[in-house]
């Protein structure tokens, strides 16, 4: 099976200087891997004419398709397009079709008052040897080059219309242009153990594997995503041979699996409320509400979400939730006493079956000999029932927040098929 690879080229300043986040990379090998595509480089330059003409040549020496993203756009610093130009041999010419589509933008969409500037309009000038891929988000469309052999593409840097231009114009036409091999992906998502110990259940499994069957670790937060793929000529045959290895690597980890597809926890815990037509609400101090945008991420959460309490003060958890104040007084708001009167008091006062609880000490500063920075109580209750958890953590701030919520979730999980 010949393996077909791909080079990302991302151009712009602000990735080498770490002010934005080089998203589109990612983006654009998760694409181009569904398709059985392997990306095998990913380069960042800057804004410049020498350092983007050697990526090219380098790039353009090592893979079949090179996809370059950034650099576009009407400003000074945007040289990529005559730089492509110049590189493929062609001139600069006027595209009537993106001209029409750059002033139905600026007139209709954008509504602009004044004339179009020129740099606007020179958006629709293209090197005269590319295909132009037409960019329905916005007004520097994508195009597409070939030399001896290799495919090369060039799309805007802003994240939401590369996205458009990869789905509706890139992948078709590669789908077209190369035979793909079958990739096949399997994903087991596990929580409540880390990496270490899952790899600890599959040390045996995993060096078993044929060579092309791998197997990758994706932790994230207190969970660990453990993904199958599986390449061959045919997807039916490829799918029935990866099988019967995703039910032993299930059966593996079974302990802590939480889910056989891709989704996340949130997602995992609204399809079982939703399954059991149960209501949630949450009371969150340390997590200031962050459980609860994770859960209203999910479309249709209004069918089994409530609402929070944010009560991070301790006259909240009084007043709002009814923490009673002796309990405040001697146990303190991080404890579980606390955390169970937060839980039972959201029951209550949203009138839901389920509720859940969080209060810590996430750091940096707050913590005591007693409650060190890191501690956590967690609380879900029915009426009928109530249970805690407490956590050690030891991260930053921004980390402990995201593990407590993890947690917390995985926490109510259990609790309701416990419940069941
Ligand atoms: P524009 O028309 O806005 O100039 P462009 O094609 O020239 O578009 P850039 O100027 O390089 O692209 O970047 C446009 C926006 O997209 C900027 O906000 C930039 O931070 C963002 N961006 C560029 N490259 C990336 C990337 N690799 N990952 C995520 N965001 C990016």
């Amino acid at each position: 099976m010949t393996t077909i690879n791909a080079s990302i080229i991302t151009i712009g300043d602000e990735l080498l200087i770490g002010q934005t986040i080089d998203t589109n990379s990612a983006f654009i090998a998760q694409e181009l891997n569904k398709t059985g595509i392997w990306v095998h480089r990913r380069v960042a330059v800057g804004d410049v004419y020498a350092d983007i003409r050697l990526a090219l040549d380098e790039e353009g020496s090592r893979s079949d398709i090179i996809i370059i993203t950034g650099g576009l756009g009407p400003t000074a610093d945007d040289i990529t397009k005559p730089l492509l130009c110049e590189y493929f041999g062609g001139k600069l010419v006027v595209n009537e079709k993106v001209l029409a589509h750059v002033k139905h933008l600026f007139e209709k969409v954008f509504r602009r008052p004044g004339p179009i500037l020129e740099r606007n309009l020179k958006q629709a000038e293209v090197p005269d040897v590319c295909t132009v891929l037409h960019n329905a988000r916005g007004t520097a469309p994508g195009m597409l080059f070939k030399k001896d052999g290799k495919i090369f593409i060039s799309l805007p840097g802003v994240p939401h219309e590369m996205k458009g231009l990869m789905t509706n114009e890139v992948i078709p036409r590669l789908q077209e242009a190369f035979t793909m091999p079958a990739v096949v992906h399997q994903t087991a998502f596990t929580a409540g153990q880390g990496e270490s110990q899952i790899a600890e259940l599959l040390k045996d499994f995993e060096p078993a594997l044929p060579p092309h069957i791998k197997l990758a670790y994706l932790p994230n937060y207190g969970m660990v995503k453990l993904r199958l793929t599986s390449r061959g000529e045919n997807k039916e045959e490829t799918e029935k041979e990866l099988a019967p290895y995703f039910d032993r690597l299930q059966e593996l980890v079974k302990d802590f699996l939480v889910t056989n597809k891709d989704e996340t926890l949130e997602q995992v815990v609204g399809h079982l409320l939703k399954m059991k037509g149960k209501t949630l609400a949450t009371a969150e101090s340390c997590t200031g509400g962050y459980i609860a945008h994770l859960i209203t991420s999910i479309p249709g959460s209004s069918a089994y979400f409530n609402g929070t309490v944010v009560s991070y003060a301790n006259t909240i958890k009084e007043n709002v939730l009814g923490v009673k104040h002796d309990t405040l007084e001697t146990a303190g708001a991080v404890s579980e006493e606390t955390v169970l009167q937060m839980a039972k008091g959201a029951l209550e006062l949203m009138n839901t079956d389920y509720a859940l609880a969080t209060s810590g000490i996430m750091g940096p500063d707050g913590g005591t000999p007693e409650k060190p920075v890191g501690t956590v109580w967690i609380a879900a209750v029915t009426k009928e029932r109530t249970e805690t958890l407490q956590l050690h953590l030891r991260f930053d701030r921004q980390r402990n927040i995201m593990l407590t919520a993890n947690a917390a979730l995985n926490f109510l999980r259990r609790f309701i098929l416990a419940n069941s």
